[in-house]
């Protein structure tokens, strides 16, 4: 229920509106946002960096509405990869395919895409494209295609366990080579598309997780690259320790080495596990989202966790 609640807050304008000009929210809201700039973004992953750790820089935003900003959006994408190749950050880049027009204009979408993904080659980085929710999966998945064909083998995908449709998707594109970030999903479904079930979506993450793991036991599969931009084929994408433990336990019984994994975390939550992880020798990459438009990113957050909504609450009434 509360869950529902807030994810359709998530997408309300007034809500946005009225939550943005509160400045005390904004201060809570940034714990799990590296900052409105990516110059303290930057600073964010150097820090990380020096604690073991890589990361995937995310500029916040979603749904665009006009073809002005969606370029822009191309624009500024393309700023960070300039960044990061600049500061020399372990980091490569995610991107969420509605933030440069998706459901807009397919074509200029594409468009986009395509410069956004031949200047990443050009600087030897990697673009993960995030999956939104399920009226985008076969555009985005179509999309991913088509960059494959162009000949961009610098892109990858996201897969949602909570989707049936989750393990055939990702059947489809391990046989096209593709690198995937597992994750459970975090928009709302109805039943005849996803596990209503929490217990269902877990299981499924386990069941698809193993998929990845044994294709990238592959000798062909690439390992982790040591600038920390280009991914093993499997990331698990969850703070969820019971999943990571079996992402660990599975990768040693089948022998895979560290390297041919990954392990994603977002920024600011459970950071603890963050750091074992790193003790344990396992490549961590923190998903690090920054800029203005975090107002639907930190509901989401609020909507998977009811503890977080406390943590919120608590923050607004301390000085
Ligand atoms: C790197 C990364 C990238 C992602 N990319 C996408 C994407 O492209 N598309 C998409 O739909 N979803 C994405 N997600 C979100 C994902 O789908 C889940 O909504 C989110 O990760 C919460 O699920 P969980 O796997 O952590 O497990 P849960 O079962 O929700 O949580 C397990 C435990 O993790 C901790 N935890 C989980 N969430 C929070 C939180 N918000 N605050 C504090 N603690 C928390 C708690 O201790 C909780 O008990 C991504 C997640 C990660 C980690």
């Amino acid at each position: 229920m509360l869950r529902n609640l807030l994810i359709y807050l998530s997408k309300a304008e007034w809500m946005r509106k009225t939550v943005m000009e509160w400045g005390i929210v904004r201060k809570v809201a940034l714990r799990f946002v590296a900052g409105e700039t990516l110059v303290e973004a930057i600073e964010v992953v150097k820090q990380l960096n020096k604690a073991g750790m890589i990361a995937t820089l995310d500029q916040l935003g979603e749904d665009t509405d006009s073809e002005e900003i969606a370029r822009s959006t191309g624009e500024h994408i393309i700023r960070i990869l300039n960044t990061i190749e600049k500061s020399g950050v372990k980091s490569n880049l995610s991107l969420k395919l509605n933030q440069i027009g998706l459901s807009l204009d397919y074509d200029l979408c594409v468009e986009i895409l395509e410069d956004i993904l031949k200047h990443a080659q050009s600087l030897g980085n990697f673009v993960r494209i995030d999956m939104e929710d399920s009226t985008c999966v076969n555009k985005t998945i179509r999309i991913y295609q088509l960059m494959r064909d162009k000949g961009y083998d610098n892109v990858g995908m996201v897969m949602q366990s909570y989707l049936y449709r989750c393990e055939e998707d990702t059947r489809v594109l391990l046989d096209q080579g593709c690198t995937i970030r597992l994750v459970k999903g975090a928009y709302k479904e109805p039943a005849h598309i996803a596990y209503p079930k929490k217990s269902d979506v877990d299981h499924n993450f386990l069941h698809v997780m193993k998929i990845l793991l044994e294709a990238s036991l592959k000798e062909e599969a690439p390992t982790l690259s040591e600038d920390g931009k280009w991914p093993a084929i499997p990331a698990a994408g969850t703070h969820d320790g019971n999943i990571i433990n079996f992402t660990k336990e599975y990768a040693t019984k089948i022998g895979l080495p560290k390297n041919k994994l990954e392990i994603q975390l977002l920024f600011g939550i459970r950071r603890d596990l963050q750091e074992s992880l790193v003790k344990e020798g396992y490549p961590v990459r923190i998903y690090v989202p920054f800029g203005t438009e975090w107002y639907p990113y930190f509901m989401r957050r609020l909507a998977e966790r009811p503890a977080n909504i406390w943590f919120f609450i608590s923050n607004l009434f301390k000085k």
